[in-house]
C-alpha cells in the first residue's frame, strides 16, 4: 500500500488520532535510527491481487492455473527425490508431508473448484486463494484432531500454487515507498534476507527476541530494528510517520516535531561516529600491551562479503549457509552452492572463510525443505544443524563437496554446528573423506589440502567435553547465542522470555571457560563468533580468558577493534580471574561495567 508520510487513510479514525503521537516499547535488537513511513506488512494471502477476468480470457486463466499447478507438483517431487535418503523419522515424516501435499495438488475438489471460480470470470490468485480457504475451513471444522491439522498444509499447498501464479517469488517487500519503516507480526530470518538497505529503513514487529536469527540478520545488515512490541500492528496506520530507535527499544509512531528534531540529531551524531570509526580500518587489532587479536567477519549472506572487506576484517569466522535453503521452492544443487560460496570464498581475497555446513531446523526453518523438518513439538532439541545433515546424507554431502570446491578459490575451514558429541565429528569427518577423495578421483578443482574441521561449542554438553572434542576437531567456534539459549533454557528469539536471557549467567561463564581452555591447551584456534563477540562490552571478558580471535557482523567490527586498542591484555586477564571466582549475575555484571568505564 502506498500512502504519503502522515496521510493514514483508516476513515474510521479521527484527525487527532491520526497525528497524536504514541510511544511503544519493545527489545531493541539493531541498533540506530530509522525514520520514515510505516509500511504494514499483510499476510500472503492478503496480497494476493484479485480482478475480473474477460469472457474470452477465461481459458488463458485456466492454462496459467495449470502451469503453476504442473510446476508445484515437480517443485515437490524434486524436493521428495532429493530428500529420499534422509534416515529415521524426519525423513519418513517428510516423506508423508510431501505425498500429502502433492496429493492434494491432484485432488479433483481443489482443481475444479479453482476452475469453477474462474469460470465465473475471477482471476487464478483469487480463486486460488478463495478455494483454499474453503477447503481449509472445512478442515478445521471437523472433529478428528489429525484430520483439522491438514487445514494447514492446504494453505501451505495454496501458498505455493500462488507463488507459482505471480511468478514473484519470495519478494516480500518489493512494493514498499523506498525509506519505509516495515511494521509486520513477525519477521522471519528468510524476509530479513529479502530486506534491501538500500530501501528499508528499519523494522518493528510484535514478535522476536533479542538474539533469534532475525535480530541477527538486522544488526549485520545495519537495519535498525525493534522486536518484541505488543500492539505495534495495530496502533500504526500505513503511511503514518514513525521513528524507530533500534538502540533503546522505541517506536514512535507520529512523533511530535520536537521530537524528530532529537532524533534527526541523533541519527547524524551515529552517522558521525562512524564515520571516525571508519578511520581504525588499516590500524591493527592490537591491545595497549601489544596482544594482537583477530578480528574476523560472520556472513549472512553474500552481499555482505564487501562490507566484511571494507571494514578490514582478517577473515570470516564464521559464513552461515542457510541463505542457500531460503525463500525458495527447491533445493540448491552442488553446481549452484559450488558457485555462490567460490563468489564469496574469492571474495575475501587469500583471508580464510569459515564455511558452516546447513544450520537448518529450530527457529531457522528453510522453505526449501518444506520447512517442516525442524517442525517437532520442541524444535530447538530436534532435527536441527548437524543431526538433519546426518540424517540425510545426500544433503550433506552434496555441500561438503560444493564446499570443497569452493577451496579452490582460497583457503577455508569446515565448520559444524551444534555438535553434542565426538562421535558426529567422527562420522562427519568419514563422509567428508568420502566426498573428498570422491572429487580427488574425479579431478575436480577443489582446496588443495583437506580443510580444517571444527566444531562450533553451542551447546553445554559440548562445552563440558570440550576437553574429548578439542583432541579430535581441528579448532572450535564458540557460539554463544545458542549457548546461552540451551544453558539458560530461554528461548533465543522469544520475546517473553528476553529478559532472562543473560550472557553474564556464571553458569554460562564457566562454560566458555572450561571449553576455551579446553581448545587452548590442546593447541587449537579457538574464536568466538556468537553476538557478545560483537559487542564491545564483553570484549575485555573475553581476552581476558584467552581468546584471540574474535568474529562478529562486519557493523561491529570497527567498535569491537576501538574497544581492543583501549584494553590492555593483562588487566583483562585479571578481570576474568576474578570474575570466576563470582557465582551471581549481578557481581559478575558490576564487576565488568566497573572495568569498562575505566577503559
Ligand atoms: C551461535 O549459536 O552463537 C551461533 C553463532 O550460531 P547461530 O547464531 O547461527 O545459531
Ligand atoms: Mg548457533
Amino acid at each position: 500500500m502506498k500512502t504519503e508520510p502522515g496521510k493514514a487513510n483508516s476513515s474510521k479514525r479521527t484527525a487527532k488520532t491520526e497525528t497524536k503521537e504514541r510511544v511503544f516499547e519493545g527489545l531493541g535488537v539493531s541498533p540506530g535510527v530509522a525514520i520514515g513511513p510505516a509500511h504494514l506488512r499483510e499476510g500472503e494471502v492478503a496480497r494476493v491481487p484479485e480482478y475480473g477476468v474477460a469472457a474470452a480470457k477465461v481459458a488463458a486463466e485456466v492454462q496459467r492455473l495449470e502451469k503453476a499447478i504442473e510446476k508445484a507438483v515437480r517443485q515437490l517431487q524434486k524436493i521428495r527425490s532429493k530428500s529420499a535418503g534422509f534416515h529415521g523419522t524426519s525423513g519418513e515424516e517428510l516423506g508423508y508431508l510431501l505425498e500429502a501435499h502433492l496429493q492434494m495438488l491432484s485432488s479433483r475438489r481443489l482443481r475444479e473448484g479453482v476452475i469453477a471460480r474462474i469460470a465465473k470470470r475471477l482471476n487464478a490468485e483469487a480463486a486460488v486463494a478463495r478455494e483454499i480457504e474453503s477447503i481449509a475451513a472445512a478442515f478445521a471444522e471437523l472433529d478428528d484432531p489429525y484430520l483439522r491439522s491438514r487445514a494447514s498444509e492446504i494453505r501451505e499447498v495454496g501458498q505455493r500454487i500462488l507463488r507459482n501464479l505471480n511468478q514473484r517469488g519470495f519478494s516480500g517487500f518489493g512494493d514498499l515507498n523506498i525509506g519505509s519503516v516495515v511494521v509486520a507480526e513477525e519477521i522471519t530470518p528468510a524476509d530479513t534476507a529479502l530486506m534491501d538497505p538500500a530501501k528499508v529503513a528499519g523494522f518493528a514487529c510484535a514478535l522476536g527476541g533479542a538474539e533469534g536469527h532475525t535480530a541477527i540478520m538486522a544488526r549485520s545488515l545495519g537495519l535498525p530494528a525493534v522486536l518484541g512490541t505488543p500492539g505495534i500492528v495495530g496502533g500504526v496506520d500505513p503511511g503514518s510517520p514513525v521513528i524507530l530507535d533500534g538502540s533503546e527499544g522505541l517506536v514512535i509512531v507520529n512523533p511530535t516535531k520536537k521530537r524528530l528534531a532529537f532524533y534527526r540529531k541523533r541519527q547524524a551524531e551515529q552517522a558521525k561516529e562512524v564515520k571516525a570509526l571508519a578511520r581504525l580500518r588499516k590500524l591493527p587489532a592490537e591491545t595497549k600491551d601489544g596482544t594482537r587479536i583477530q578480528l574476523q567477519a560472520n556472513l549472512e549472506l553474500p552481499r555482505e562479503v564487501g562490507q566484511a572487506t571494507a571494514v578490514g576484517a582478517e577473515g570470516v569466522g564464521l559464513l552461515r549457509t542457510e541463505f542457500l535453503y531460503m525463500n525458495r521452492n527447491d533445493l540448491p544443487d552442488e553446481e549452484e552452492q559450488t558457485d555462490v560460496l567460490s563468489g564469496m570464498v574469492a571474495g575475501l581475497a587469500g583471508k580464510t572463510v569459515t564455511i558452516r555446513t546447513l544450520d537448518i531446523g529450530g527457529e531457522k526453518l528453510a522453505s526449501s525443505l518444506g520447512g517442516h523438518l525442524g517442525a517437532c513439538a520442541n524444535p530447538a532439541l530436534g532435527v536441527r544443524a548437524i543431526r538433519l545433515s546426518l540424517r540425510a546424507p545426500e544433503l550433506l554431502e552434496t555441500q561438503l563437496a560444493a564446499i570443497l570446491r569452493a577451496g579452490a578459490a582460497g583457503p577455508i575451514r569446515i565448520l559444524l554446528p551444534l555438535i553434542t558429541s565426538v562421535e558426529e565429528l567422527r562420522e562427519t569427518r568419514t563422509i567428508l573423506l568420502k566426498v573428498w577423495r570422491r572429487l580427488k578421483r574425479r579431478k575436480v578443482r577443489m582446496a588443495k589440502v583437506l580443510p580444517p574441521l571444527g566444531v562450533m561449542i553451542e551447546v553445554p554438553g559440548a562445552a563440558l567435553s570440550a576437553d574429548a572434542l578439542a583432541r579430535e576437531a581441528d579448532f572450535f567456534a564458540v557460539g554463544t547465542n545458542d549457548l546461552i539459549m540451551y544453558t539458560l533454557a530461554i528461548d533465543r528469539g522469544e520475546e517473553q522470555v528476553a529478559h532472562l536471557y543473560n550472557p553474564l549467567h556464571p553458569a554460562v561463564f564457566r562454560l566458555i571457560h572450561f571449553a576455551v581452555d579446553a581448545g587452548l591447551r590442546a593447541g587449537k584456534s579457538v574464536s568466538v563468533c556468537g553476538e557478545i563477540a560483537g559487542d564491545p562490552r564483553y570484549t575485555a571478558l573475553l581476552i581476558g580468558l584467552g581468546v584471540r580471535e574474535l568474529s562478529m557482523g562486519p557493523k561491529a567490527l570497527a567498535r569491537v577493534k576501538d574497544r581492543v586498542r583501549k584494553l590492555d591484555a593483562a588487566a583483562a586477564a585479571r578481570l576474568a580471574s576474578e570474575i570466576s571466582m563470582l557465582s551471581d549475575a549481578a557481581e559478575i555484571a558490576r564487576l565488568l561495567d566497573f572495568f569498562n568505564e575505566r577503559i
